[in-house]
């Protein structure tokens, strides 16, 4: 258990992955590195999906990356349609990884540009929920 306290809405109660929450909650975005063939994927996953073994460990995204591209969201999906508009963002970072995330609204959308260096840090939000932004 553990995997229903991430995000503003969790689907999932359980996960091979769930120590991904204990990361987050300490502050750590981590995902898994398959000791096999060396790729990193995010999310984390239990099982390596290019050669299949379980074989694998948890690393540390350092959360340095690079934005490469954007859209503000108007009209949110179920759960969501309160929170608009907020801005979804796709960022590849150091480790070789391309995620998608929320940019944090502290950032202002005006100053939000393509090419530009961004974080990707661990967030607990007012209920006990845990998420990842992308912030400056
Ligand atoms: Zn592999």
């Amino acid at each position: 258990m553990g995997f229903e306290k991430f995000g503003m809405k969790s689907f999932t109660s359980d996960a091979k992955v769930a120590p991904f929450i204990d990361h987050l909650e300490q502050g750590r975005i981590m995902t898994t590195k398959c000791r096999e063939c060396g790729k990193v994927f995010f999310p984390p996953k239990a099982d390596c999906p290019r050669c299949l073994t379980s074989n694998v460990e948890w690393v540390e995204i350092n959360g340095n990356g690079t934005l490469l591209t954007y859209t503000v969201v108007n009209y949110g999906p179920s759960g969501f349609e309160n929170d608009t508009p907020y801005i979804l963002g796709i960022a590849e970072f150091e480790e070789g990884v391309k995620i998608l995330g929320r940019v944090s609204k502290e950032i202002n959308p005006r100053d939000i540009n393509v090419g530009m260096k961004i974080k990707l840090v661990p967030v607990k939000l007012a209920n006990g929920q845990v998420i990842y932004e992308m912030k400056i």
